[in-house]
This record gives C-alpha cells, structure tokens and sequence, in this order.
C-alpha cells in the first residue's frame, strides 16, 4: 500500500493512494503514527478495507501532507554511506578520503519535517549555503533494541523519499553536523510511504535528485556502504529504535557543495527526490 497523510475539506486524515485515488483510512487509524503502533494486525486491517466499493476522491483534489506530520523524536541519519559521495565530499573539504568502519550518525530535529510541494523556507541571514541531499528513508515499524540483522525487515514499516536539506556553512561552522541539519523544513518527506511488502528488494531502488529539472544525483541503493539491515543491527545496538522512528540512509553523490564549482538553492528552486517504486517528492525553495 502508499500510505499518505492529507488534508481535505479541512480535516487531516490518512488513506491509502490507489489507481481509483485516494481512500479514507480513518476508520482503521486516526493518523499514521496510530496505523503503525497497529502493528502488523492493523495493516491488515487497512488491506481489507480497500474494496472496490469504497469511495476514493482524486489525488489532485488532496493535500498531501508529511506522511508522519509530527515525529516523536528526531530523525536518524547516516552521513557519507555512499562511496562515491564520501569522496566527493572529503575532497570538497580538503580530506584524504578514508571509507569509515562504523556508521556516521547524526540526526535532524523534529521542526525540519516538511511535506511534498512544501516550501523549504530560506532566510540568507541565516545560511545561503542550502544544499539537496536525495536519501531511502525507513519507516520504522515494530520497535527493538539489539535487532540482529537477519530480523531488521521484520521491524520495517515501509521506505519514503526524503531530501536531507542542508545548511553547509553552518554544518562545517558548528562541527557537530545537527545544528547545519535541523532548520525548520529542512527534511521534506513523502509524498508517501510505501509499506514494506510492496518493496522486496530496498538495495535495488534507482535514486535521482533534480533541481529545476537538472539532474544532479543519480544512482542506486545498491551502493550503500552500510545496508539496511546493518544499518538497524548496528543503531539498535543498545539502543531501542521506536515505531515510526525514521531513518535517513544517506545521500549518493552529486551534492551541490562538492561540485566544481559549488552550487547551493535558491529562492525559487525546483528540488525533487524520486525513488523507483516510491515516487517523487517535490519541494520549492521559499523566501
Ligand atoms: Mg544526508
């Protein structure tokens, strides 16, 4: 299923995005976060409800919003998971490039959550080095601490499209990555997320960054440094991960910062993250 958050006629509510449109789910759960503490039963739940006689009003007719509006607790994100992007980026810095043994983590504030065809707000005073960052997010499904990694898809929900914005002067100025990460809307997420079943495979996804139209990155999942379900063994590791916890898995090259020469966003900017079998979340660059 693509589940969606939206609104329409004033009132937010989940459905489910189908070839007819969109179909109220609001009889199964009252939000997304509510769905996925459901847990398996009630998405099972949700499956059965969708029947052909169920009304579904067109996609245009809504507005979709953030598929989780308002997470409980920061997003979580690798940094440098891509070979070709670490690269990129120690030489943008003036790094020897070394390939980490463990993970980067970082995470992004509850505030930078942003919807599709939301406005990435844009404030010179504060940073004019807004940068694009396509990334696989994982909807965490079933909670767990020390999650091996032969079990971490029992624990996934579904995948989203997410664009990690990121404020580069102040990324680099503050040395920890949370500040130049966490500017209010600087994590557009959506336009929904697609449960897990409907993904077998999340290391073989095609992943495009376009800004105004250009493509600027282009690659696959395949090229993780640290997969999924490592990803998930080595986070839980003494830490619990939640339901409806998310995980940013990191961006592939083509960042605007590492280019020659650097390019950031504008106000204006078209940015769009697309991921095969998900599809594109699409965000304006504001004033
Ligand atoms: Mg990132």
């Amino acid at each position: 299923m693509k589940l969606a958050t939206y609104e329409l006629d004033g009132r937010t509510t989940i459905g489910a995005v189908t070839e007819r449109g969109v179909i109220d789910l609001s009889a199964i759960a009252p939000d997304m976060l509510s769905l996925i503490d459901g847990g398996s039963a009630a998405l099972a739940q949700a499956r059965s409800y969708l029947t052909p006689d169920r009304p579904a009003v067109p996609i245009e007719a809504v507005t979709l919003l953030a598929p989780i509006p308002r997470v409980r607790r920061n997003v979580m994100c690798l940094g440098l998971n891509y070979v070709e992007h670490a690269k990129e980026s120690a030489e943008a810095r003036g790094r020897e490039f070394k390939q980490h043994q463990h993970p980067v983590f970082f995470t992004k504030a509850t505030h930078t959550i942003n919807r599709p065809d939301g406005v990435i707000p844009f404030d010179a005073a504060v940073s004019a080095d807004i940068d694009w960052e396509a990334e696989l997010a994982v909807i965490i499904g079933r909670g767990g601490k020390n999650i091996p990694a032969s079990a971490a898809f029992d624990h996934i929900f579904g995948y989203t499209c997410l664009n990690d914005v990121s404020a580069r002067d102040l990324q680099s100025n503050h040395s920890q990555f949370f500040k130049g990460k966490s500017l209010d809307g600087a994590c557009p997420i959506g336009p929904w997320i697609v449960t897990a079943d409907e993904i077998p495979d999340p290391q073989a996804l095609d992943i495009t960054c376009r800004v105004n139209g250009v493509v600027k990155q282009h690659s696959n999942t395949r090229y993780m440094i640290f997969n999924i379900p490592a990803i998930i063994e080595i986070l839980s590791r003494g830490m619990t991960l939640d339901a409806g916890d998310i995980i940013a898995t990191g961006t592939p090259s083509g960042v605007g910062f590492a280019r020659k020469p650097p390019e950031f966003l504008k106000p204006g900017d078209v940015v769009e993250v697309e991921i095969a079998g998900i599809g594109v979340l699409r965000n304006r660059v504001g004033a």
